[in-house]
């Protein structure tokens, strides 16, 4: 064994995380670090699925919306999501993607300022959802977008109506301090829509505490909720009777089955909720969350921080640029390298059993969740990683493909 062979082995006989594994479902031999992109099965969402499906659906039919639960299901989900975000119940609703309810709460954001008043201010470097949806927002609404790399500075600037960012950067791994940049936004008369996509369920949050106003994240990257698993938005108690939402489906409506011909929204979350929502989708999404009933964030935070760290040296030993902070409090739980031929790299590194994900032009990208990622896992995909560069393999012609689209 390699001298970080045999550091991975003891920290992981001293990890607290390291029988959470086995309620995953994960192939053996398979190195998987890209559960910031499609988090790992969870064991119980298969059969759950299956219950819904061949049950539910097959026997109770309609009668599921009452018998079932899943009229429910919106808000019910939204609060057992609330809990990992530091949410105290009644603020969360589940339900369509992250690039809806994005627009959704950013146009309700907007409005809550008077016509022409203020810009959105947003991160230029972000996901490209969240960037088109606020120019989209902005032209809609007759709004100045302001994309920065520095929302301290956007904030003095200028008049600010709304600042939409993301806790963690999608591409560099970059943690931003959600409750010093709420505050600094509220001093400047701002509002906040914060995205938690790459942050919720990787490490502690705490919306309620931090006076967050708005809030949505994705629930099938670190929440394992599956495939296109529904996002869920969450709005401050204090905002909620005079959110004005754009999105009024019938669903939101406060007597919806009156099936009145004016739309009056509902008291509370319920406002939050569109039309029908994908019913298969969000009850694999409340079986993958049984994982989450009994974990402590901060234990996951703090092995997920010792993981990073064991990446980032053996990455920085090998000679790899590392694009993501250094310091623990301003990175979440992926960590980028910048590699010319990140495309060909890692596919060279799938065929041997490593699964990360590239973000151009060359971004390679490896996510850890504390739950299934060993230090083992990190210590083999490090030698691999090595031998791909080293040996030149990945410019093997095979490997001039774009390796997966994740
Ligand atoms: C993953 C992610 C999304 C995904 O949006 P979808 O509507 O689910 O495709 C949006 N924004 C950020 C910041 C993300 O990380």
């Amino acid at each position: 064994m390699s001298a970080a062979e045999l550091d991975a082995a003891e920290l992981d006989a001293a990890d607290p995380l390291a029988n959470w594994r086995a309620r995953f479902v994960l192939p053996d031999g398979l190195i998987y670090l890209d559960g910031n992109s499609l988090g790992a099965l969870p064991a119980p969402v298969a059969a759950r699925v299956g219950d819904v499906v061949a049950r539910q659906w097959g026997t109770d039919l309609v009668r599921g919306w009452n018998d079932d639960g899943w009229w429910q299901a919106p808000e019910r989900i939204g609060d057992r999501i609330g809990t990992l975000i530091g949410a105290a119940p009644g603020q969360t609703v589940t339900g369509d993607s992250t690039s809806v309810q994005l627009f959704n709460a950013l146009v309700a954001a907007v409005r809550m300022w008077p016509e022409g008043a203020g810009a959105i201010v947003t991160d230029a470097g972000q996901f490209p959802t969240d960037g088109y949806v606020a120019d989209s927002v902005g032209r809609l609404l007759g709004r100045e977008v302001v994309r920065t790399g520095d929302p301290y500075e956007a904030l003095r600037g200028g008049e600010v109506a709304v600042l939409a960012w993301s806790t963690v950067d999608f591409r560099t791994g970059q943690r931003w301090d959600m409750s010093g940049l709420t505050a600094a936004a509220h001093a400047a008369g701002a509002v906040v829509v914060w995205d938690l996509c790459h942050a919720v369920g990787a490490l502690p949050l705490r919306v309620d505490a931090d006076d967050v106003d708005l809030a949505v994240g994705c629930t099938y990257k670190y929440l394992s909720g599956g495939p296109g698993s529904p996002a869920f938005m969450y709005v401050a108690r204090r905002h909620q009777a005079g959110l004005d939402l754009p999105l009024t489906g019938w669903h939101g409506h406060s007597r919806p089955f009156a099936m009145e011909a004016g739309y009056q929204a509902a008291d509370g979350i319920a406002r939050g909720r569109i039309g029908t929502p994908p019913m298969l989708s969000m009850l694999a999404l409340d079986a993958a969350l049984d994982v989450f009933d009994d974990v402590d964030l901060d234990v996951v935070r703090a092995k997920s921080l010792r993981l990073g760290e064991f990446f980032i040296a053996g990455a920085g030993e090998a000679g790899f640029e590392v694009i993501t902070p250094r310091e623990p409090e301003r990175r979440g739980s992926h960590v980028s390298l910048r590699h010319p031929d990140a495309l060909p790299v890692m596919a060279a590194l799938i065929e041997a059993g490593v699964i990360g994900d590239v973000r151009p032009p060359d971004v390679l990208r490896f996510g850890f969740n504390a739950l299934y990622t060993s230090f083992g896992d990190l210590a083999r995909a490090l030698a691999i990683l090595g031998e791909v560069v080293e040996s030149g393999r990945y410019r093997e012609a095979r490997f001039q493909v774009r390796p997966t689209v994740t």
